[in-house]
């Protein structure tokens, strides 16, 4: 069960007395958040909007909305990182889940002893990372937990950032991933090229996704090489405010121009199928906000990330191309 820490949010608006707030976090938590909403109102009597609209990260916390919504305060909850709040009116708040991972960590450990493993987590886990450790080492694994970098903690990663693993890929076996989260064990398995496996406390069940990551590298390098066909690009700055990279768009506008290809610039919010197929006369597509959007959705034109964009420029001033994935910040 996820808890959110609501003495947080209760202090900060007892002691700041704000007319009104805002909330938001990721869709999985909406209806605690609808919850703890409810309790401000009750308590203080004033606004506590939920902004509903998705939210994947520290990269997109929609302070635009809360800005437009005149909310004095925005409560940003379940993305933990290692800063409390993003200047005055961005308090982030934690949001633990609550469930035990004794019994698979014990069994994990019975299929690992004697191997050395890295250990790694996502934000709702983070508080687990030392007890699952120390089950662990009991059973003979040997547990190392990567140093974090930017706004990650250690044994931390987001869907595009991977420093823990990848500082500790050269001395590990494999990763082991605590949560039920496909999306972040993939990315992991993907930058470290290691086997990677979900320890997932609902199911009972270790599983191992580095052939799912596979796929999805061969779905990331098919666009790239398709890509390198194109003779019109579009590139796409992504709106969201942490995921706004204007300059590195110019950056492969220039690049592709100075390779005879033709570049129209686009702007948007999200990055759907459905928006791409309105545009015409484009071949394929660079999009330089969420690097997922590219490696885990289905368009039916190459929409590539900076990584995988990266590599197309080398591809068309043929040059080599290395394992493009495999760095530890795919933006
Ligand atoms: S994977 Fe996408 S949503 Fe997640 S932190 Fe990276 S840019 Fe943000």
């Amino acid at each position: 069960m996820i808890v959110i820490d609501e003495k947080t949010i209760f202090d900060e608006i007892q002691k700041r007395r704000p007319v009104s707030v805002a909330l938001n976090g990721p869709d999985g938590i909406l209806p605690k958040i609808q919850d703890t909403a409810s309790r401000i109102m009750e308590a203080f009597g004033i606004p506590a909007y939920v902004l509903a609209d998705s939210c994947f990260g520290t990269c997109d916390m929609n302070t635009n909305g809360a800005k437009v919504l005149g909310a004095e305060i925005l409560f940003h909850i379940g993305h933990t990182v290692n800063s409390t709040s993003f200047g005055n009116n961005v308090i982030l708040v934690d949001a633990f889940d609550n469930i035990p991972f004794d019994d698979i960590a014990k069994k994990c450990a019975g299929e690992f002893g004697g191997k050395t493993i890295s250990l790694v987590t996502d934000s709702q886990h983070l508080h687990e990372v030392d007890k699952v450790r120390a089950i662990l080492e009991q059973g003979g694994v040997r547990v190392m937990i990567g140093k974090g970098k930017g706004q990650l903690n250690d044994g931390q990663v987001f869907g595009c950032e991977f420093y823990p693993v990848m500082d500790t890929r050269d001395s590990v076996d494999a990763n082991i991933f605590l949560g039920q989260s496909n999306f972040h064990a993939a990315g992991i398995a993907l930058s470290t090229n290691r086997p990677t496996y979900v320890l997932d406390p609902y199911f009972n069940e270790i599983r191992e996704v580095t052939e799912f990551a596979q796929t999805l590298q061969k779905k990331a390098v098919l666009s790239v090489y398709k890509a390198a066909e194109a003779e019109s690009f579009g590139i796409i700055v992504g709106l969201k405010e942490g995921q706004f990279s204007k300059v590195t768009a110019l950056k492969f506008k220039k690049e592709l121009e100075s390779l005879g290809k033709k570049v129209q610039l686009f702007a948007l919010t999200d990055i759907t199928d459905d928006k791409l197929q309105n545009l015409k006369g484009i071949d394929a597509f660079i999009q330089v906000a969420c690097p997922r959007i590219s490696t885990d959705n289905h368009f039916h034109k190459p929409v590539l990330s900076t990584p995988q964009a990266n590599a197309l420029v080398k591809i068309l001033k043929k040059e080599n191309v290395d394992s493009f994935l495999q760095v530890p910040h795919w933006l």
